[in-house]
């Protein structure tokens, strides 16, 4: 008798981590194919166009639930969207346990396995009997800090960003207290407090499944491995899960695609902030000249300034980014640059051959798709733990470069313009487009049938159809 491995998913509202979470889902199901698994979405407003494009590309093995949506009107108007999304998923908590319940009621479940910003849902596992796990959709080196941020509290007494020395987490290179993630940036906000709950929570998983590979940071999933007694939950280094097609927005991507195929090997420097970020107006000016300055080909996709630096809703395309450039802009970097308005099919793009660099925020899904296209960095990190992936990057793995940041917070047109040079023509470039082969080379050794995250899944795998045979 075939027994069927029934596992849920529990993903938060944000782009970047669905579709992480998803292509985990996709990558299970493939590999396993007696395994079936429900996706259980938490929503505030309607899904974009974006988010229903991956719900469309599953497979019929993958079902899918959009959890009625959370009422965010009693919120002033122009809350940041971290905070939506952290209320939205404080709101969606019981509807989630219904949904839990209901599914393991009609067909058992083995495991719940939900995203790291949702530790909440780690507990259920617990009330319902089943194993609780969290997918964890960024960097070991992340993981290493959550899981020391309490003994940090207990043993720094300053703002973190004041400290003379760099910070030692376990098993991870030093690294400066401004490079550390936006919450533990105020010691007294309501992000600091909510970041060491959640970290907490992260001790009663039975397993913590990290989109990365064993090989980039051997050294951190190494120390995480060996701290059991702290208590640490089984680390899973699975990764890297990437998506293999973008969404695709229509016209302008062809447009993109069609001017690269018209460029040189390597020659095209691909300028992108994730599925949200964007630049100050000043910033984006300078940007802009440094691009033009430097006179690399370049393929930008812009968006217009906004107080956040993020833009929630991506599909709404209230303003003309264009009109955020400067003067003659385009007309002066006609056929070596294109600008690109709000959203390009950033795997499409990566995988043509015309680019030679990234300059990217360091956005993990991002990080991991230009490795496995073997693609050099240039690292502008932003928001989140982005800082923080810029520093594994440029001083770990040596694969990015990272531009010097003025006392304004402002990074200059001079520096841009040599930051650009030296990636794209200059000898340190070479260097890292040498090293970015090589981890590219190591990533697709980890995904093949043999190869570490491979492994590992299958193994994790296992163990739940053990316990659904068990079960039967
Ligand atoms: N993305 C895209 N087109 C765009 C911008 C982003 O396809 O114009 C995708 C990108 O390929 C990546 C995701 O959106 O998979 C962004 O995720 P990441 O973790 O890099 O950044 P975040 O959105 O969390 O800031």
């Amino acid at each position: 008798m075939e027994v069927t491995t029934h596992i849920a998913i529990v993903s938060v509202p944000v782009y970047s981590h669905l579709r992480s979470i998803l292509e985990f889902s996709k990558r299970l199901v493939h590999l396993h194919h007696d395994t079936r698994v429900t996706c259980i979405n938490p929503t505030f407003g309607s899904p974009c166009n974006n988010t229903k494009a991956l719900f469309d590309s599953l497979p019929l093995t993958i079902n899918h639930m959009f959890l009625p949506p959370i009422n965010l009107e009693d919120l002033p108007h122009d809350t940041h969207p971290a905070i939506q999304v952290q209320i939205t998923i404080s709101r969606a908590l019981p509807l989630i346990y219904d949904a839990l319940k209901a599914l393991h009621a009609s067909s058992r479940l083995v495991a719940i396995v939900s995203d790291g910003l949702i530790t909440q849902v780690l507990p259920f596992g617990k009330e319902l009997n089943v194993l609780s796990y969290t997918y964890f959709p960024s960097t070991a080196m992340l993981l290493s800090l959550c899981l020391y941020s309490s003994m940090l509290d207990k043993t720094i007494s300053c703002e973190y960003r004041d400290l003379s020395e760099p910070v030692q987490i376990p098993g991870c290179i030093p690294i400066h207290g401004t490079d550390l993630p936006d919450p533990l940036q105020d010691r007294s906000g309501v992000a600091y407090k909510q970041f060491l709950e959640g970290n907490e929570r992260f001790y009663l998983a039975d397993g913590i499944l990290v989109n990365n590979f064993f090989e980039m940071e051997e050294r951190t999933i190494r120390a995480l491995q060996q701290e059991e007694e702290r208590g640490i939950p089984c680390v899973y280094a699975i990764g890297p899960f990437v998506q293999e097609e973008s969404c695709k927005e229509g016209s302008s991507d062809i447009e993109c695609l069609r001017w690269l195929d018209k460029q040189q090997h390597s020659s095209v420097l691909y300028v992108s902030f994730g599925s949200g970020g964007t630049l100050y107006h000043e910033q984006i000016n300078e940007l802009a000249w440094g691009l033009e300055l430097s006179c690399q080909k370049f393929l930008w996709v812009l968006r217009p300034p906004n107080k956040f630096g993020i833009i929630a809703d991506i599909g709404a395309k209230n303003e003309d980014p264009f009109e955020f450039l400067p003067n003659g802009f385009l007309k002066r970097t006609e056929g070596h640059g294109l600008v690109v308005p709000y959203w390009a099919s950033q795997v499409e793009i990566l995988a043509h051959g015309a680019i030679g660099g990234f300059l990217c925020h360091c956005g993990w899904n991002s990080t991991l798709e230009a490795v496995v296209h073997g693609i050099p960095l240039i690292a502008w990190p932003l928001f989140a733990e982005q800082k923080m992936n810029a520093v594994l990057l440029t001083n770990d793995l040596r694969v990015a470069l990272r531009p010097n940041v003025n006392e304004n917070g402002i990074v200059e047109r001079e520096e841009i313009c040599g930051v650009i040079r030296n990636l794209m023509v200059g000898e340190e470039g070479k260097r890292i487009r040498q090293r970015m082969k090589i981890l590219k080379d190591v990533a697709v050794d980890a995904l093949k049938d043999d190869g570490s995250s491979t492994v590992t899944l299958t193994q994790l795998a296992l163990k739940w159809k053990s316990l659904s045979l068990g079960d039967a």
